[in-house]
Formats: structure tokens, sequence, C-alpha cells
């Protein structure tokens, strides 16, 4: 283990302006926090953040990062506070420790692959200040060194997987391809042993075999170059038992014929070398074409920079040659990282392009944001991460709500939420959510999708779900509103009406069964009489003469009027004998019949005004009401049974306006006259499930 004064020596010299008492401090802080904590290897635990420092030094690290490395674990693992950090160490520390606690809260993931892809992006999203996530993973990477200590075999897996799956990944998305490598060679060999051991077996067999031979080229390809006045550096090496076995895996190959199993490195002074040392490989032994990169020109995303080409060499084996030169080595090794360590230099190869701008961006800002933009993650920009209770990860468009939450994890979730906690705490159903939140959401069974929550939900999966819901919880009640005025019928036809009697009365309207037959008279798509005539066939001749029944064809006389003029009465102010009315005719119509007190009139208009009575047989009019019902289920039912109590024909009902937890409906009822009106608006207003009724 790194002692304390290493590591400061260390620090000191790459950054000789680094505070040296607040690194010990620092280092102080983590071994006491820790305490007697131990490692699975029987290590201190202190250990662990001491090595993540280490591995920062590497990195040539700033200060900040080096204490943020060394307290990684103190505010997740041990009574140490956030507040304790910053109290000790400064807010900007404070902020970085934060944000690697939170990252390492939310390891237990389901091992499919869509979640591993959204952890990573979570991870970069979630990594406010690019150093969060160096720390993380370091942290990592010292885990995966110390995997075998671990003795449960299932847990050394799911770990090696998860840094097969996210950390490795993340690692070459940032250019970290040295710590990618050594966790995918750590995570191959917890993963695949058995391939691991042939991998490694081969490898073996083949050094003892020609031992001398990679160096035996490198040698010849230095040479060459030498011989044509390039000064380089060439470094060679078998590849990582890891690729092999990718290609293998990819190409469906054996070992034996995976053909470029040595790389080699040439790193040269200057940009212009790169390309003369590729001209004289080229014209010494035959290069494959197809296999040629240019990634100097066009360097990689994540700013990797190299040219890659492969050789023929002495006419037999196959062997891939990168070319570089160190500064760009440095960057590949260590991308993100890298810039820290050479940000001071004087590129001689004019590093330009993204990662000059990451740089100054990194440096202005250490703002997440800006820098995924700035080095095309911008896909992620749009997009929100948020957990369940149990850890489950959910990716949504920013913007997003509860109510998308819960149907984005489930169709059914959503159907029953009533409300929701974020992070421990009740909020609206509207809040929009945050990066990161944990989203519990409250259901109950009994719970609808309201409407007005297509006023703040952005998923299309919520809206066509909240629509879907509400338009079959509405056919619900039109349904159960048929039922009712459906007993009122059968009630009036001279038979008993059985559930088969329903059933063929449907099957002779040429609807689907009883409920559809409901639904068209909930919603007064089928005159009573067709109804009755479906249920008794040829039975509603006789029901004429029921008093009790108003009558389809209306009986009205209006004195004032010469014998013989056709008139109406008006849609605006649907009047009923007992009103009292005027007329108006206009030249060459008919006569439209009134209230007296209605708006119309009021407003004035061009017609002769008739003094105007019921004539004293009148019977039965359309009078309209406004209904406003408490939004429960059985409400609009209870609504239905007053109508049908008092033999009130619904002609239509509408839903004018859901204003929780009201629902208010506009109704058209055939009423006798004006007393029956006021008597069903007495019984609306009785009723427990009204709360408002008038008449418009
Ligand atoms: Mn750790």
């Amino acid at each position: 283990m790194l002692r304390q004064y290493e590591l400061v020596e260390r620090v000191l010299e790459y950054d000789p302006d680094a505070d040296e008492a607040l690194l010990n401090r620092a280092y102080v802080y983590t071994v006491q926090k820790h305490g007697s904590q131990k490692r699975a290897s029987g290590d201190p635990y202190f250990s662990h953040p001491v090595e993540v420092a280490g591995l920062m030094t590497d990195l040539q690290l700033d200060q900040d990062t080096i204490i943020t490395a060394l307290l990684h674990d103190t505010v997740e693992d041990t009574l140490a506070t956030i507040e304790d950090v910053e109290e000790n160490f400064g807010p900007d520390v404070a902020r970085l420790v934060d944000g690697v606690t939170k990252l390492s809260k939310i390891e237990a993931m389901p091992e499919d692959e869509r979640a591993a892809e959204n952890l990573r992006k979570f991870l970069l999203a979630m990594s406010e200040d690019i150093r969060v996530l160096l720390v993380k993973l370091a942290d990592r990477l010292h885990n995966m060194r110390t995997l075998h200590f671990i003795k449960k075999a299932e847990k050394r897996r799911r770990i090696a997987k998860e840094t097969m799956d996210i950390y490795a990944p993340l690692a070459e998305r940032v250019g970290m391809y040295e710590y990618m490598r050594e966790m995918q060679f750590l995570a191959f060999e917890q993963l695949e042993p058995d391939a691991f051991k042939m991998i490694t077996g081969r490898l073996e067999q083949i050094h003892e075999h020609d031992g001398g031979q990679v160096d035996a080229i490198a040698l010849a390809i230095k040479q060459a170059l030498a011989e044509a006045g390039l000064k380089v550096e060439v470094s060679g090496r078998e590849k990582h038992p890891f690729s092999i076995w990718k290609k293998m895996a990819e190409r469906h190959v054996s070992f034996e014929q995976v053909t470029d199993i040595m790389a080699f490195r040439v790193i040269t002074d200057n940009v212009a070398d790169c390309y003369s040392a590729m001209g004289i490989l080229h014209s010494v032994w035959q290069f494959i074409p197809g296999k040629f990169k240019d990634y100097i020109s066009t360097p990689k995303n994540n700013g990797y920079r190299s040219i890659h080409t492969s050789l023929i060499y002495e006419n037999s084996m196959r062997v891939e040659v990168q070319i570089r030169t160190n500064t760009m080595h440095q960057t590949n090794e260590f991308g993100l990282a890298a810039h820290w360590a050479y940000k001071q230099d004087d590129q001689p190869d004019g590093q330009v392009g993204w990662l000059r701008d990451l740089i100054e961006i990194v440096d202005a800002s250490h703002d997440a944001e800006e820098l995924l933009e700035h080095t095309r993650m911008a896909i992620y920009q749009d997009r929100i991460f948020a957990f369940t209770p149990k850890g489950g990860l959910f990716q949504l468009p920013k913007g997003s709500t509860p109510a998308d939450f819960a149907f984005a994890v489930h169709t059914e979730l959503g159907n029953q939420t009533v409300g929701a906690k974020i992070n421990g705490r009740h909020m609206p159903l509207r809040t929009a959510l945050n990066n990161g939140d944990v989203v519990e959401i409250i259901k109950s069974k009994k719970a609808n999708p309201q409407l007005s929550w297509l006023g703040f939900v952005v998923t299309g999966k919520a809206r066509a779900a909240i629509k879907r819901a509400v338009r079959l919880k509405e056919r619900e009640e039109v349904v159960e509103l048929g039922g009712k005025l459906f007993e009122e019928i059968a009630a009036h036809v001279p038979a008993k009406i059985g559930k088969k009697a329903i059933k063929e009365a449907a099957k002779r309207l040429k609807m689907d069964g009883p409920d559809d037959l409901m639904y068209a008279i909930g919603a007064a798509k089928i005159e009573n009489s067709d109804v009755m005539e479906a249920l008794v066939p040829g039975c509603t001749a006789e029901m004429e003469e029921d008093p009790n029944w108003p009558s389809q064809d209306k009986a009205i006389s209006i004195r004032g009027l010469t014998p013989g003029v056709a008139f109406q009465l008006s849609e605006c102010c649907h009047p009923v004998p007992g009103d009292r009315i005027v007329g108006l005719r206009k030249r060459g119509e008919g006569v439209e019949v009134h209230a007296i007190d209605c708006l119309k009139l009021a407003n004035g208009v061009d017609a002769d005004w008739l003094d105007l009575s019921w004539g004293k047989k009148s019977k039965g009019a359309v009078g309209r009401l406004r209904a406003t019902l408490y939004d429960r289920p059985g409400a609009l039912a209870e609504m239905a049974g007053i109508f049908a109590q008092n033999l009130a024909n619904i002609t239509t009902l509408e839903l004018s306006q859901t204003e929780h937890p009201f629902g208010v409906y506009e109704v058209d009822l055939e009423v006798q006259d004006l007393a029956h009106l006021t008597r069903i608006l007495s019984a609306l207003r009785a009723s427990d499930a009204v709360a408002q009724a008038e008449r418009i």
C-alpha cells in the first residue's frame, strides 16, 4: 500500500503548488473514518481509497481529485457526512465526493442489455464534473484488481459483469483505453474462466516456442525506419486475451485462425513522421488494404488519434501496427484524464479539435451539460434518468412527471396512480422529475387516470394510456347509466325480462352484446320504444296509452298563435310548459318560442314579439340542465337513477368539463312541464353525488 508521504510526494512531483497539509489531512481523515473496517483481502479498508488516490496520481490529476479519491467512500460507508467533508476540505471537494457517492448508490442493476446501456448514459449524465467519473472508474479498477479476494463466486461474477457491461465501455467512451483493457482482462477472467485459461495458455505456448519473436519484429520495424532516417520508439506485445476472444467470437474462428495476435506501436516525435513511417513500412512489407485506418486526420469521437495498419511480415504473419506521436499516445491511453497532465505543455503536433475544446470547456465550467454537448454526447441531454425504489432505472424525456414515470414502468401502474413520492417526499403528480430522482408511485386499485393529466404528461405512452383509460371509464359509466335506464324501460314491457331476453334483444338490434345495448341506451343512441320492441316485439302499440310514460310525440299547444302557424320550441333556452314564453316571428319563417328570460331576447332581435302561453294540454318538452357531479364511480348512475325515478327521458348527455374533483354534465331531458323539471332539480340537489344542479 502507498504510504502517506509517498502519495503526497507523488502529487508534489507534478504539482509543486499543491497544499501538502491538506493532502495529509485527507489521508488521516480517511484512515480515521474507515477505522477498523476491513477489505475482503483482510487489508484495512482505507488501503482501497489510498490506492484509488494513487491511480489518480498516475494520471497527474489535480489536488481536489486526489482528495476526493481518498474520501470517496467515507460518506457512503462511514459516519462522515457531506457537511463534515465540506467543513474540512471545502465546497469543491464536497461536491466531487457527493457526486461519487451518488454514483455508488446505484450499482444493483438488472442484467439486461438495455439497463446496462441506460446506466452508462446515466453515469455520464450524472457525472456533473468529469473528475467524478474518473474517480469512479479508478475505484472500479481497484475493486477489479482485488476481486479475487471475494469469496462468493456469484458476487465476483456480478461485479465482473457490471464491469464488462458498464464500466469498461464507459472508460472507452471517455478514451481511457488503459483502464478499459485492464477492466476487460480482469472481468473476462471471471466471466469466461475456461476461455481465459485456453487463450492465456496458448499465448504462453507461443512464448515458449519462440519467445523472442515479438522483440525480433519490433527490432526489424525500428531498423527499417532508422535506415530511412526516422527516430522512433517501437514496442510490441501480444494482444490481450479478451480482444483475441472477442475476435474469435465475432468471426466464429478458432485461436489458430486469429492471425493478428501481435501488435506493435511506433511512437514518433511529430505528425509528419507518422505519415513518413507509414509510407516506409508499406514499402518494406506488404500491407492489407482494408485494414488501413487514419485516425489522425479523422479522430474517433472520444479523441483517439493514431494510424492503424496491418502488415504481412515475412510473407506469412499478419501484424498490426499503430503509429502515433507521443502526445497522442498519452491522450489515447488516458483520454479525458490526460488533459490535466498536458494542458500546460505547448503541444508540438498542434493538439486540435475536440480535445482542445473539451479542455477549455472543462476548465471553464466543470459543467457536464456543456461537456456532453461538445463531445457529441448530446443525445443524452434531453433525457433524464429516474429510479424505482428498488433501483430499476427508467429513461424519460426531460420534463417528465411522476405520471409519465408510472406509465413507463407499467400501464397498469399508471392506471392506478393516485400520488407520488419523489426522494421520499410527497409531491404533486405534475412535478417535473430531475436526473437521479427516486420515484415511488402511490396507487389504488380504485383509481383512474384523470383527463386533466393530459395537461402535464410529456410521454406519448402516458398520453395514449390516459386517453384510453378515460374513454374506457366513460364507456363504463355510460353502460352503467344505460343499465339503470334499461330497468325503467324493462318495467314498462309486458313480460319479465331476464338475461336471455336482453341478449336476444341486443341480437335483434344487431349489437354485439348486452353491454353495447346498455351503452346505446345510456348514450341516448336508441329510442326507448325501439328497445321495447326488441325486447317484446309488438308491445309498444299498447304502451302508448300509459299516462306515466312521456310520449315520444310531443303534445303541445300554444295559445296566442294563429291556428296552423308552424312553431318551434327554441334550442337556446329550452322552454318547458309552465315557463312564461314569448314568440319571435321572423318574415318567411315560423315562430320560435322562447322563455321570457332567454338571453337571446335580452340582446334584442329583429323580429316581431308575440305574447304566448301554453295550451291546457301541453305536456312534454325538452329541458336543459347542468349538473356538477363528484368525480367518483357511480355518481353518473345515481343521477341517471333520479331521472328514471322521475320518468324523465334523457335525450342527450354530455360531459362538458372535468375539474377535479368534479365532472360537469349538460343534460337534455324530456319533461312534462316546469313542475316536473323543478322536482327533478330538487331531487338532484338532494343527492350525495351532485354538488350543484341548475337549469340552463
Ligand atoms: Mn470505493
